[in-house]
């Protein structure tokens, strides 16, 4: 579809983090070895692929996931007590792997992550992740920022799952959510890993597997530096995220309840 040349034209306003926030919990020291460890890892993962799945069938198990990680999301974001703790979750047909928080309480989540995911727990990684955009109150802390220009095009379709997730089976054709209204921000790289440690207590709180979460962060780290325009633009992919996901990890599997604020 040409740019501009259809009716359902949506206006993407990309707003550069201009401000650097600095974040109220304490993220895992990524030391240099766990970083080594960590690139060598998704230099030797096999090349993602994508599968094949119905919008329809997509859409319902992100609203699943959605369901399923809602409280414990709604537990980590009374005790960060940063932000409001609701969230309105899109599901876009794009076959891009992506996702983004947007607004006061806009999740968005591209069909891509479906296609690529193996596992519910990866999707549930950047579902978590994007929610932990608003807990962490990234996209206020982001209000200095500058608007820097504005793309045409992009997310005509998407399926509104609201809050209660109700899936009515239809295509909202004009795009009215993530319209004109709709921010595409760019977080620091501090704000992104304080959303995947968040992410990670939040995931685990609602019964996934914090092992099987990860092999989107390899994923998306095998497949930086070959995308454009993806998540990858927006979320800096690689060893840093995967070996700091590690330490994450064993900091709630040693009985740590809730994220450590400073
Ligand atoms: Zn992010």
């Amino acid at each position: 579809m040409r740019r501009g040349s259809c009716a359902l034209v949506s206006i993407v306003i990309a707003i550069v983090l201009a401000g650097c926030a600095t974040p109220a919990h304490v993220l895992p020291d990524v030391q240099p070895v766990n970083l080594n460890v960590a690139a060598a890892e998704i230099a030797r993962a096999p090349k993602p692929t994508a599968r094949e799945i119905s919008d329809t069938k997509a859409v319902a198990r992100v609203a699943a996931l959605y369901q399923q990680l809602k409280p414990a999301a709604i537990a980590v974001c009374r005790y960060v007590a940063e932000h409001s703790c609701k969230w309105e979750l899109t599901y876009s047909p794009e076959e891009e792997v992506n996702a983004y928080a947007a607004d006061e309480s806009t999740v968005v989540i591209y069909k891509g992550i479906v296609q690529y995911a193996r596992s519910d727990a990866e999707i549930a990684m950047v579902i978590a992740h994007e929610m932990a955009h608003h807990i962490a109150n990234h996209i206020n802390e982001s209000q200095s920022s500058q608007v820097v220009g504005a793309l045409i095009g992009g997310v005509a379709m998407t399926l509104l799952l609201g809050d209660a997730a109700a899936y009515s089976g239809q295509i909202v054709s004009d795009g009215m959510r993530i319209g004109a209204a709709a921010g595409v921000l760019t977080f620091s790289r501090k704000q992104e890993m304080e959303a995947d440690y968040l992410a990670a207590y939040i995931i685990s709180r609602a019964g996934f597997n914090l092992d099987d979460a990860r092999g989107m962060l390899v994923k998306l780290g095998r497949l930086g530096g070959r995308t454009s325009s993806s998540v990858l633009d927006t979320h800096p992919a690689g060893p840093e995220r995967v070996a700091a996901w590690d330490l994450a990890a064993m900091e709630i599997r040693s009985g740590s309840p809730m994220p450590r604020k400073r």
